[in-house]
């Protein structure tokens, strides 16, 4: 008998379906960073490459089929987007299609490299976002997480970005309980205020237990799945795969979250892409519980 490559429990799992391909992510940087952070959700570092970096041209042919289906805007993540190369081109021709949003760790970005985004941004038709990730306040709460001398580069790329005029949206992920969250943020918020930053943004992501979380914390418990009584009467416009898709150098894969989960990938077209999809992962019950997506 043919086995099938849907897990056991997916059979069980409630379905999000796919109300509108809204957003289109790709991992452009595949799983390659300069860094390698304790809590990155997808294990990204120095030396993983589970999935490649895509060339401009790889992308380009995505980015025909998103403006084919009247996709709404494009985000560029990694690992560490600037480690590609091809990366200024490739969103040069995403700006032809659609608002853009690259996700960095701003440790590469310096006051030549910030000033040729102003550039592209300055000749563009749609808008140009930055989100820089970092996880404290301070070296000594930052760079237990994200590495030795992070927090000092990657301010030092928030400055660069901000003299050549963008507004950095401050990504962190919640490492902190719920008691000290409206805390914290206002804390980041005083830090981007400190560094000049008059019109601070700063957008807090719940902890996924995948990947290199997985050895800080914990896993997820099996008891943390979502099943049918869960999405009874709930809005799945609120989940982020009911509005977007992922593409790697792999395929395309549902989520941004789940790219090391071969049940995540849904075809090798956006188009093979448009149907439902199980939620049984753990990470599920994450974006079901937090109402959190990816997105700005
Ligand atoms: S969280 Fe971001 S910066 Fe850190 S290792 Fe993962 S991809 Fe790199
Ligand atoms: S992890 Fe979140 S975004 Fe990904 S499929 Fe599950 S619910 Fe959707």
């Amino acid at each position: 008998m043919e086995r099938s490559p849907v897990p056991v429990l997916a059979l069980r799992a409630p379905k999000v379906p796919l109300l509108s391909l809204d957003t289109v992510w790709f991992q452009v940087a595949g799983t390659l960073c300069n860094l390698a952070c304790r809590h990155c959700f997808i294990s990204c570092g120095p030396g993983n490459r589970s999935h490649e970096m895509m060339s401009r041209a790889e992308v380009g042919r995505y980015l025909v089929e998103a403006a084919d289906l009247g996709v709404k805007d494009l985000y560029f993540t990694g690992g560490e987007p600037f480690l590609n190369r091809e990366l200024p081109g490739i969103l040069e021709d995403a700006l032809r299609i659609a608002p853009v949003t690259v996700l960095t760790n701003a440790t590469l970005i310096d006051d030549r490299r910030a000033e040729e985004l102003a550039t592209l941004s300055r000749g563009a038709r749609y808008s140009f976002e930055v989100r820089v990730s970092l996880d404290g306040l301070t070296p000594d709460t930052n760079d237990p997480i994200r590495g030795e001398g992070s927090f000092r580069t990657t301010i030092r790329g928030v400055e660069a970005l901000h003299r050549a005029g963008f507004l950095p949206i401050l990504t962190v992920a919640q490492t902190w309980s719920d008691e000290e969250d409206a805390a914290l943020r206002e804390r980041f918020h005083a830090l981007l205020l400190e560094l000049g930053i008059t019109r601070p943004r700063v957008k807090v992501l719940p902890l996924f237990r995948v990947g290199r979380e997985t050895e800080r914390t914990r896993g997820y418990a099996p008891d943390e799945v979502l099943t049918e009584e869960h999405v009874l009467g709930y809005d799945f416009w609120n989940l982020q795969c009911s509005t977007s898709r992922m593409v790697t150098s792999r395929g395309v894969f549902v989520c941004p979250i789940l790219i090391d989960h071969p049940a995540a990938r849904m075809g090798s077209t956006l188009a093979e892409t448009l149907r439902a999809f199980p939620l049984a992962h753990g990470a599920c019950h994450t974006c079901w519980a937090t109402g959190a997506s990816c997105r700005n």
